[in-house]
């Protein structure tokens, strides 16, 4: 596809199943391609603050769930309380999503409209990140013709799991 960078041998356009009309990615804040897609809460405010399209704004969270998590992480001292606060936290997206895509279906059906989407966050791993949860919604929504094909560039092997931070 033109204009996309393929960082990851994996993500070759072949492996992707016939039919597909969106490929969707995740990757971390720092990736530049063409494709990329900013879905964080604080990305997207200052992008509408400066007059700017944000079409990720749809696939951000809601101030109202994002900072009693972040706050109630920092305190976590262990990586089960940790865990437990995100799985909370993606339940709450996820129905968040639910809810948004009952009134903004137009904003989600555009996204997909596009060859490849990746929805960036700057969280380190995507593990403990909206991007993944984001991604499979915005797969279901598309049906056949979209595809979650993964994080785009892979995390170095043997990283272990790190629930360090909502965004
Ligand atoms: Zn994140």
């Amino acid at each position: 596809m033109p204009g996309r960078v393929m960082t990851n041998p994996a993500h070759d356009p072949e492996l992707v199943p016939p039919g597909t009309r969106c490929v969707i990615l995740t990757g971390r804040y720092s990736y530049r391609g063409s494709d990329r897609l900013d879905i964080t809460r604080q990305g997207c405010d200052r992008l509408r603050a400066a007059g700017n399209p944000c079409p990720g704004e749809v696939l951000a969270p809601s101030h109202a769930i994002l900072w009693p998590a972040k706050r109630a992480l920092e305190k976590a001292t262990t990586d089960e309380a940790r865990g437990l606060i995100f799985a909370a936290y993606r339940a709450s997206y996820i129905s968040e999503l639910r809810d948004r895509y009952r009134r903004r279906e137009k904003e989600f059906r555009a996204l997909l409209e596009a060859p490849y989407q990746t929805l960036v966050c700057f969280c380190v791993d995507e593990r403990c990140c909206h991007r993944v949860p984001a991604a499979e919604a915005l797969a279901k929504i598309g049906g056949p013709a979209a595809y979650y094909f993964g994080e785009c560039e892979p995390r170095p092997s043997g990283e272990p799991m790190r629930v360090v931070c909502v965004r």
